[in-house]
């Protein structure tokens, strides 16, 4: 493969940016070096910006070996600040989802993975078009920060075992600069670029290992199986070559997960999961990922035995108990968590009501997502403020029996116009049959570096475990 450019670059010589897109334009594989070079002249405007989106479009027409992906991965990284915790003792372990609606699950499932003894350094997002966003969540907290600096993150995360933040300036700022540009070039939709720029910020964040969650169905990124398989192999086999052990799931999002949508409201439900009273399919991701993080983590050798000690977490309240923990060690007020009827709550109700006798047979999830953006719980723009008390309760779920006239939802509303005009708008989204639908399983593929395989539980992860090195954890 020839090499970038003629012998006329402003930096090193035989490079110049045109040769470097003009390559990948052509389909080229580029050298350590040429990514070198042009995320080197990104960063110190050596690379113009415009210079930059015709190589991300490049990329996103050419696409990128797992090789040059893990190098743009890492120069990324580089671009910032590295966190490492020599001084919490154990395997770090951290969990990223592509996103959804309703899932809460980050919320209980850090302090779940502590209380089992494995420390979650977690960086979390904000809403994000209509899935929602760790920090939004907890934020509903009254006081609760999360704009921690890295003195702050690093005494929570030693204290409590966990922590919950969001991203600094200082990680990965090459990511904030190229997403910005991707947004607006139509390059968000790539698997590399997606790929570097997930990894690039959980990579920075100091963790040994990963366990991801790529949802798949009209509620996410990424619409079908197939696509989200092909997205968490390329995050796992490059994860693997940053040296990290990361393994994905790919579990659905055609429905929403959980009993309500919104930031208190799922704040409130992931407290419900920590008292041991979580919606069934939140408490299955819970159970799953977990296992998978303290099996990462060291702590247990089998997918029973984490699921021993999993249960031991929550049901001795040692999970629930390090919530508040985390609560109170970034600033928010507890009481909240021991009384979660003084969470914030839109004063204005409105009925979904079943159109007839029969089945909930389907939930629109992207419509649910979109309908708590209406109502001012997520943002359109960047700098849009987040009203954290309105949202959606779900009364039925999929496959659950209705009669005429019956609640499927109550939308909560702080402007009874809008909350009236979302409540009918959302009858769209709530299908309603003669039969219930036949049962969708909730997580459906294990994936690994190795490649992907249905899940069925226990037996499929056992399979996956063989020749792996023993994982220790002081
Ligand atoms: N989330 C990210 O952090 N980056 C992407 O490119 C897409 C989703």
């Amino acid at each position: 493969m020839c090499e970038a450019g003629p012998d006329t670059a402003p930096g090193r010589a035989g490079v110049n940016p045109q040769g470097v897109i003009g390559k990948k334009r052509d389909g080229g594989e580029l050298t350590d070096a040429e990514l070198e070079y042009f995320v080197g002249g990104f960063l110190d405007e050596g690379v113009t910006d415009y210079q930059m989106a015709a190589w991300l479009m490049a990329v996103f027409l050419r696409g990128m070996t797992p090789g040059e992906t893990a190098t743009l991965t890492r120069l990324m990284v580089e671009s910032g600040k590295t966190l490492s915790f020599p001084e919490v003792p154990g395997r770090k372990v951290d969990k990223h989802s592509t996103g959804g609606v309703g899932d809460l699950i980050s919320l209980p499932l850090a302090p779940v993975v502590a209380a089992a003894g494995v420390p979650v350094p977690m960086i979390s997002g904000r809403g994000l078009g209509h899935t929602g966003g760790t920090l939004d969540k907890l934020e509903s907290i009254s006081g609760l920060e999360t704009g921690l600096d890295e003195d702050a993150f690093r005494r929570v995360l030693r204290d409590v075992g966990f922590v919950m933040g969001g991203q600094t300036e200082e990680l990965a700022p090459a990511d904030r600069r190229m997403y910005a540009l991707r947004d607006v070039t139509a390059t968000v939709e790539s698997i590399p670029l997606i790929v570097s720029s997930i990894l690039s910020k959980k990579v920075a964040e100091g963790i040994d290992a990963l366990v991801l969650d790529v949802k798949c169905g009209r509620g996410a990124f990424m619409k079908t199986e197939e696509d989200a398989i092909r997205l968490a192999g390329e995050l796992c086999r490059v994860g693997t070559l940053m040296g990290k052990e990361v393994v994905a799931f790919v579990t659905d999002m055609d429905a929403p997960l959980g009993s309500a949508v919104g930031n208190a409201v799922e704040t409130r439900v992931a407290i419900d999961c920590l008292r041991g009273n979580g919606p069934e399919d939140t408490m299955e991701l819970v159970g799953t990922l977990g296992r998978a993080m303290i099996v990462l983590g060291g702590r247990a050798a089998s997918w029973d035995e984490a699921g021993t000690i999993l249960d031991r977490a929550l049901d001795s309240g040692d999970a629930l108990a390090r919530f508040r923990s985390m609560v109170e060690a970034q600033g928010g007020d507890a009481s909240m968590v021991d009384e979660p009827d003084r969470l914030p709550r839109a004063g204005h109700e409105h009925a979904v009501s079943a159109p007839r006798d029969g089945f909930v047979t389907d939930i629109d999830p992207f419509a649910l997502g979109e309908a708590v953006v209406e109502l001012g719980g997520g943002r359109r723009r960047a700098d849009d403020v987040i009203d954290p008390g309105v949202g959606v309760l779900l009364s039925k779920k999929p496959g659950r029996e209705v009669k005429a006239g019956e609640a499927l939802a109550v939308v909560l509303a702080s402007d009874p116009g809008v909350g009236k005009r979302v409540a009918g708008d959302l009858n769209k989204a709530f299908t309603v049959g003669a039969a219930p639908p036949p049962p969708r399983p909730l997580v459906r593929h294990l994936v690994t570096a190795d490649g992907s395989k249905p899940w069925a539980g226990a037996a499929t992860w056992d399979g996956r475990g063989s020749g792996k090195p023993a994982r220790t954890n002081p």
